[in-house]
C-alpha cells in the first residue's frame, strides 16, 4: 500500500491552552508514586522534564471528531473499540490473507484515515511540546465527586494539576493522501484551531478548552505534476491523480472526483526539491486569522468537491 510515497501535506500548529488543561496518562501502573491525576510528563532535549500532549492523545481527539462530522452526515463509521464490528476486527479475515487492497477498499472513512490495527493511518501525529517552560502555570487543584443521589461525597477529596495556560507545537503529517482526506482532516484541524474541540481529561467539566493556530501548511509532492502553482492559482492532485487507472485500481481508490485536480487563488511561496515540488503557506505571526491566507480556500474545496463526492459513493457503496 505505502510502497510509493507520491504527496505530503504537512500541518504545523500551535496550539493554546483557553481554561484549565489536563492530559494524563492513558494506562494505570506507569508509577504508583505519582498520583493518576497528574499532567503527563518526558524527558525532552530543550526543555528538560517537561509536560507535553502525546501525539496519539491529539489522534484520538481528532478521530472522534472526524467521526462526530461524518456520522453527522450519515457517513458510516466503526466503533474502534467495539469487540466485533470494528473495521481491525471485521477484516480480520483480509488481513489474514495480507489482501491490502480490500483492507483499505471495506475500511470506514476514519479507518482509511486515521488506520485501524489492519491498516496503517494516512495521518502521522507528532507530540506536541510546550514553547516555553510551563512549569509556573501547572496548578494542583482538589475536587471531591459527589454521589449524585446521596449527595454524600462518593470519591475524594483527590488532588489533580491544571495547566492555567501555555503553548504546545506540533505537526500533523498526511501522507499519500487523496483529497477528500486533506479535506476531511482539514475540517478537524480548523475546528481544533476555533476552539471546537476539547482536548485532555474532563471534556464535560469545564476542562480541555483550547484554540490553535495553523502557523504553516506545507504541501509537497514527489510524483511529478503533483502541484501546480502559476498566475495566483494553485492546483493540487490527490494520489489518486497520480496514479493510472491500473494502479488506482491496486491502491483501492474508487471515486471518480480523485482523478482530478483542485483549484484555488491562492499564492503560497514555492520552492523546488530535488524530487518534485513544494508550497508552504505560512501565517503571519500578527494576523487575526488561524491560516495563511489561501488555506481556506484550498481545505474548503477539497471538502466540496472530494469529500463530498467521496460520500456520496460511499452511501451508495454502503447500501448495496
Ligand atoms: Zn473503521
Amino acid at each position: 500500500m505505502h510502497k510509493k510515497l507520491l504527496n505530503e501535506a504537512t500541518f504545523h500548529l500551535t496550539i493554546a491552552a483557553e481554561g484549565p488543561l489536563l492530559v494524563k496518562l492513558g494506562t494505570e501502573g506507569w508509577d504508583p508514586t505519582v498520583p493518576d491525576m497528574q499532567f503527563i510528563r518526558t524527558r525532552h532535549a530543550r526543555l528538560g522534564e517537561t509536560i507535553f500532549i502525546p501525539g496519539s492523545s491529539l489522534k484520538g481527539t481528532l478521530r472522534s471528531y472526524s467521526e462526530k462530522i461524518a456520522r453527522t452526515l450519515d457517513v458510516y463509521c466503526c466503533d474502534p473499540f467495539h469487540k466485533t464490528d470494528s473495521c481491525s476486527k471485521s477484516l480480520e479475515g483480509l488481513a489474514r490473507e495480507s489482501n491490502a487492497t480490500a483492507i483499505y477498499d471495506q475500511s470506514c472513512v476514519a479507518c482509511k484515515l486515521y488506520g485501524s490495527t489492519n491498516l496503517a493511518g494516512r495521518a502521522a501525529f507528532a507530540d506536541a511540546y510546550p514553547t516555553v517552560d510551563l512549569k509556573s502555570h501547572l496548578t494542583k487543584r482538589t475536587a471531591v465527586a459527589i454521589d449524585r443521589v446521596l449527595g454524600s461525597v462518593a470519591v475524594g477529596p483527590f488532588d489533580f494539576e491544571a495547566l492555567t495556560e501555555g503553548e504546545f507545537a506540533t505537526t500533523i503529517r498526511l501522507r499519500n493522501f487523496e483529497l477528500w482526506q486533506l479535506g476531511l482532516l482539514g475540517l478537524a484541524v480548523r475546528d481544533l484551531c476555533l476552539g471546537r474541540v476539547r482536548v485532555g481529561y474532563g471534556k464535560s467539566r469545564g476542562f480541555g478548552s483550547v484554540s490553535a493556530r495553523l502557523d504553516k501548511l506545507e504541501l509537497r509532492s514527489i510524483a511529478a505534476g503533483g502541484l501546480a502553482l502559476g498566475d495566483g492559482e494553485l492546483s493540487v492532485k490527490g494520489i489518486g491523480a497520480l496514479l493510472d487507472d491500473e494502479e488506482r485500481k491496486s491502491y483501492g481508490i474508487t471515486s471518480e472526483a480523485e482523478t482530478k485536480p483542485v483549484s484555488v487563488a491562492a499564492n503560497p511561496e514555492q520552492s523546488d526539491e530535488v524530487l518534485g515540488s513544494s508550497v508552504l503557506f505560512k501565517r503571519e505571526s500578527n494576523s487575526a486569522d488561524w491560516f495563511a491566507p489561501g488555506v481556506d480556500a484550498l481545505l474548503g474545496e477539497c471538502v466540496k468537491t472530494a469529500w463530498n463526492s467521496f460520500i456520496a459513493e460511499d452511501k451508495q457503496r454502503r447500501a448495496k
